[in-house]
């Protein structure tokens, strides 16, 4: 088509996020860079203008319902429609923790930015998406997010959030109408903040992975987990 396509993506301005928003505008993607922390934004914004690649960035907390209302207004206002939304954002604050002995703020927190904002984000998108008849809706989950891995030890407020963000992909995409596309996606292993140094693959080579999901054709797949391509169990 002939139009720019615009796509959101959330904690846009470092890791995996980063490196989607800058694939994405090579692509030719008008790209809105979220970041809850404007100076962090900025500077994001302004390292991939260094490198020629225009975005523009937008100041969400996706664990703040006040900050998704005023985007979702900005964006409606400024553009009337979005065509991405890669909710990317989220917090590891568990790592070798057990559920029943951790805080309960810190699966509270964790619920709120890997669950509860993607679910508000899309909420409050979707009407101008079916308006539209467009949306390509993407879920960046986790292979901690698979059933099977809940046995293990630890980390079981992320594992939590991630099983409960596959669950809201699949009930949405089952709600969906026209063309609007929602997966979730595993980015695999990666090296940033989050993933640490030993990793096995690059930011960029995860954002690489992810990018298809982006760019569906009307006949493609939607309520689906993947990584590298390829369909994952739930
Ligand atoms: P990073 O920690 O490098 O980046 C996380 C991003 O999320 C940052 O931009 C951070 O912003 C942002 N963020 C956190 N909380 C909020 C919030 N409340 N509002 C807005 N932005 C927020 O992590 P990755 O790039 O590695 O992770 C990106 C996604 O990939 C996550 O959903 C993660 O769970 C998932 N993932 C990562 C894996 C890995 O190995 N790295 C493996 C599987 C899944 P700030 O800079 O302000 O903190």
């Amino acid at each position: 088509s002939k139009f720019r396509k615009i796509a959101l993506i959330t904690g846009g301005n470092k890791g995996i996020g980063f490196e989607l928003s800058k694939q994405l505008a090579e692509k030719n993607f008008q790209v809105l860079l979220g970041s809850r922390n404007r100076d962090r934004g900025q500077k994001a914004v302004s390292s991939l203008q260094k490198l020629g690649i225009e975005s523009s960035f937008v100041e969400l907390d996706v664990d703040n319902p006040e900050s998704i209302e005023n985007t979702v207004k900005d964006i409606q206002d400024t553009y009337g429609r979005l065509d991405v939304l890669i909710n990317n954002a989220g917090v590891y604050l568990d790592e070798g923790l057990k559920l029943s002995e951790e805080d309960p703020t810190i699966l509270e927190k964790t619920m709120r930015t890997n669950l509860l904002g993607p679910y508000h984000l899309i909420r409050s998108f979707l009407p101008l998406m079916e308006k539209n008849n467009y949306g390509r809706i993407i879920n960046i989950s986790s292979g901690y997010g698979q059933i099977d891995e809940m046995d293990d030890y630890g980390a079981g407020s992320y594992k939590l959030s991630k099983l409960a963000l596959n669950g809201l992909t699949r009930i949405l995409a089952s709600e969906v109408s026209g063309n609007i596309k929602v997966n979730a996606v595993c980015p695999g292993w990666v090296r940033t903040d989050m993933g640490g140094p030993n990793a096995s693959r690059s930011a960029e080579e995860a954002a690489s992975s992810i990018l298809w999901l982006a760019e569906l054709e009307e006949d493609g797949p939607s309520g689906g987990f993947f990584r590298n391509g390829k369909r994952i169990s739930w």
